[in-house]
């Protein structure tokens, strides 16, 4: 519903009741499930219901790779993350397996994504460096500014106060730098 003035609202279709299917569709199903059934599945759950479907298995196996497998199949677009969104992107990016010569350029990628599956998408983001691909990650969050080879700390400060690069280089040096905000974090990762 578009309201004026105020943002879009949204509620339950009645015809259908949220499933978006009419009944004739919703009358066929795999091994008990209909459609509406399988978007209700987290990724993790479809996975294991179609592990054996070798297209939606490999898809499916991608989206766990980057630290999703939380998300239900069909979720509205309008409910992700920005970090979520960019993921997907990712996710259908290592898909593709293109060979090198590719710039990834991403916005805090790790935006709504849990410490310990942030290991998981540096993997990946790592994976695309290997094949010879160049990642560029605007990044807060310390366990990637310390996997980078390369650092550019930009600041002093944030907005009218910011925007100079204070340094470049390997986590090390940005870590040593006296004028740095982010050194004395970044140090105490580094060395934990
Ligand atoms: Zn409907």
């Amino acid at each position: 519903m578009e309201l004026l003035f105020l943002p879009g609202s949204y509620a339950v279709c009645p015809a259908c009741h949220g499933s978006r299917y009419n009944p004739e569709t919703l009358e066929v199903d795999y091994r008990g499930k209909t459609i509406a059934d399988v978007l209700g599945l987290s990724v993790d759950d479809a996975a294991r219901f179609l592990a054996d479907v070798p297209a939606a298995a490999r898809s499916l196996e991608t989206l766990r790779e980057v630290g999703l497998g939380y998300l239900r199949l069909g979720q509205p677009a309008t409910e992700l993350s920005g970090g979520e969104a960019q993921r997907i992107k990712l996710a259908s990016e290592l898909q593709r397996a293109r060979r090198g010569h590719t710039l990834y350029l991403l916005d805090e990628p790790t935006t709504g994504l849990h410490p310990s599956d942030v290991q998981l998408l540096l993997a990946q983001l790592n994976r695309l460096v290997d094949a010879g691909n160049t990642v560029i990650v605007v990044e807060h969050n310390l366990d990637v500014i310390a996997a980078a080879d390369w650092v550019i700390d930009l600041g002093p400060s944030g907005g009218d106060a910011g925007g100079r690069i204070l340094v470049a280089g390997p986590p090390e040096v940005v870590a040593a730098y006296p004028e740095s905000r982010t050194a004395p974090y970044l140090a105490r990762r580094l060395s934990s």
